[in-house]
C-alpha cells in the first residue's frame, strides 16, 4: 500500500515534468487515486468485517484483471484527458506489477484468456511453516484458481496486515522507503 502511494507520487510528478498537466496538484491526487483504487474492494471487506485471512486473495477478485482494468479504464479516461488515461494506465500496471512479485498469491495477468494467477520473480519454498518467498529466482509462478484456493488455506496468514507492516521485514523496508521516495519526488522533483 505505501509503495503504491509512492508509486502514484513518484509517476505523477515524472509525468507532470515530461508532459506538462493544466492543474498539478489535482494530477498528483488522482495519481495517488489511481495507485490504490484496485484495492477498493478491500475496504467493502473490511467494513463487512469479514476475517482478513479468509480474503486476502479474494479482495483481489473483483478488479485485479490488468488488461480488462487498464483497458477499459484508458479507454474511459481518453474521454476526459489524455494525459490522464496515460497517469491511470501506468500507475495501474505498476500496481498489478508490485501485487505479483510482492506478497499476495499473485494477478490474473491474462484474464479473460487465462485464469490463472502469475507471480514473477521470486522462488517459493513450500516448508512446514509456511510459504516463503525467497528472491530472486524462478521468473514466473503460474497458479490455477484451484491451486491459489489451496495455498492460501494452507499457508495464509490472519495477522498478515499486523506482519507486514509492523514487524521488521524487507518487504516492510521496501514498502516505506519507496512511500518516502515518492515523498522526494512530491517536495522536491
Ligand atoms: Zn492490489
Amino acid at each position: 500500500m505505501f509503495l503504491d502511494i509512492g508509486i502514484g507520487l513518484m509517476v505523477s510528478k515524472i509525468l507532470i515534468k515530461t508532459m506538462g498537466f493544466y492543474a498539478p496538484t489535482v494530477f498528483i491526487i488522482l495519481g495517488v487515486v489511481f495507485s490504490l483504487l484496485p484495492d477498493i474492494d478491500f475496504i467493502f471487506h473490511l467494513l463487512k468485517k469479514k476475517r482478513l485471512n479468509e480474503y486476502n486473495h479474494k479482495h483481489r477478485d473483483y478488479l485485479h484483471y490488468p488488461i480488462l482494468y487498464i483497458g477499459g479504464g484508458f479507454i474511459l479516461f481518453l474521454f476526459v484527458d489524455v494525459k490522464i488515461a496515460i497517469l491511470f494506465a501506468v500507475v495501474s500496471a505498476l500496481h498489478f506489477l508490485h501485487d505479483s512479485v510482492g506478497i499476495g498469491w499473485g494477478v490474473k495477468w491474462l484474464y479473460p484468456f487465462s485464469k490463472n494467477s502469475f507471480m514473477f520473480c521470486y522462488k517459493i519454498r513450500e516448508k512446514g511453516e509456511g510459504l516463503r518467498r525467497v528472491f530472486p529466482s524462478q521468473l514466473y509462478y503460474s497458479w490455477t484458481e484451484e491451486q491459489v484456493e489451496q495455498k492460501s488455506l494452507l499457508y495464509g496468514d490472519k495477522d498478515w496486515v499486523k506482519n507486514i507492516y509492523l514487524k521488521f521485514s524487507w518487504y516492510a523496508f521496501i514498502e516505506y522507503i519507496g512511500f518516502l521516495i515518492g515523498l522526494g519526488f512530491l517536495f522536491w522533483l
